[in-house]
């Protein structure tokens, strides 16, 4: 198995639990590169289909609860890129668009939004709501959606992705050459190589390494991206407006300031979002080799 962001050889790091319908403690290998800092479960991709059609965020029962604990979130997360767009009604691209809640959000302030959300009774329900959602990037080509985006996101999607490379090539095409692509992703990295290096931890329970198909660090983010002909343009470590369990709000109260002091290196907050720009908006997409050395150089600004 080879890493998904520099090709190289994965080395045996770990066991992670793993659900699957009907069997909730499937135990999966999970490997490392020792380059771009990667975990990588080994999981064919039907698998992780299976674990998302089936997953607590695709299921129509948990709406109400996914609502109440991300809307001001989203709103904060509006206020991080807004400064980016001076035009009103710029056109977003909402991949793995679940629900439709930040697309509500955006529409609800201007906003042109289109969606992409594969788990077909979340794009009913979303439908039902006026909101235009696409099954595939496909369906959406095929639909003459030509115009490029301004904004496209990819909250808690990218690291369910056994390849994520198709998918980055698309979107660059996809993506204004002024255009901002966004990235959430849970933040499994940092805490499991904290067990793994003082507690000597060989296997992950769920509540750690969670349904991560790639574990991304801030590193293994950088290249990804760099590989595409992105660069970094803001990272953010802390969330504003979610509303958790106490424990949940206490261990990001105490984590952010430890990743900002440190830089990033010591990365235990709950999820880390990145604002990227196209690095050469009229060349297409960079080479591995020529980029891998430009993703060390990004100066982006950061917060804790
Ligand atoms: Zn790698």
């Amino acid at each position: 198995m080879l890493c998904p962001v520099r090709g190289n050889d994965l080395t045996p790091y770990a066991t992670a639990d793993y659900y699957l319908p009907g069997s909730p403690h499937v135990i999966t290998n999970i490997l490392c590169c020792q380059h771009c800092e990667a975990l990588v479960r080994a999981i064919p991709p039907q698998q992780v289909h299976d674990h998302c059609s089936v997953a607590s965020y695709t299921n129509l029962a948990n709406e109400p609860l996914y609502r109440r604990q991300r809307d001001k979130y989203f709103i904060f997360l509006f206020n991080v890129f807004r400064k980016y767009f001076t035009k009103q009604g710029p056109r977003y691209l909402d991949f793995g668009c679940s629900y439709g809640h930040f697309m509500e959000v955006l529409r609800s302030r201007g906003w042109n939004v289109t969606g992409v959300e594969f788990v077909a009774p979340l794009r009913e329900y979303c439908a039902a709501k006026g909101l235009v959602v696409f099954e595939s990037l496909e369906a959406l080509e095929n639909a003459g959606e030509e115009e490029p985006f301004g904004l496209i996101a990819l909250i808690d999607v990218l690291y369910h992705l056994s390849d994520p490379n198709p998918l980055m090539a698309s979107l660059r095409k996809l993506l204004r050459d002024d255009g901002v692509l966004l990235i959430r992703v849970t933040n499994r990295y940092g805490l499991t190589r904290l067990l793994k290096r003082v507690f000597r931890r060989s296997h992950f329970r769920y509540q750690v390494l969670g349904d991560a198909t790639v574990t991304y660090s801030k590193k293994t983010m950088d290249r990804l991206l760099a590989n595409h002909g992105f660069t970094v343009v803001e990272r953010r470590y802390w969330e504003g407006g979610k509303r958790e369990e106490w424990k949940f709000t206490l261990f990001s109260l105490l984590t952010a300031p430890l990743c900002w002091i440190t830089g990033g290196r010591v990365m235990l907050t709950p999820g880390l979002t990145v604002l990227a720009k196209k690095v050469r908006p009229q060349t297409g997409v960079a080479s591995r080799e020529r980029t891998a050395s430009a993703g060390e150089g990004t100066s982006a600004r950061e917060h804790p």
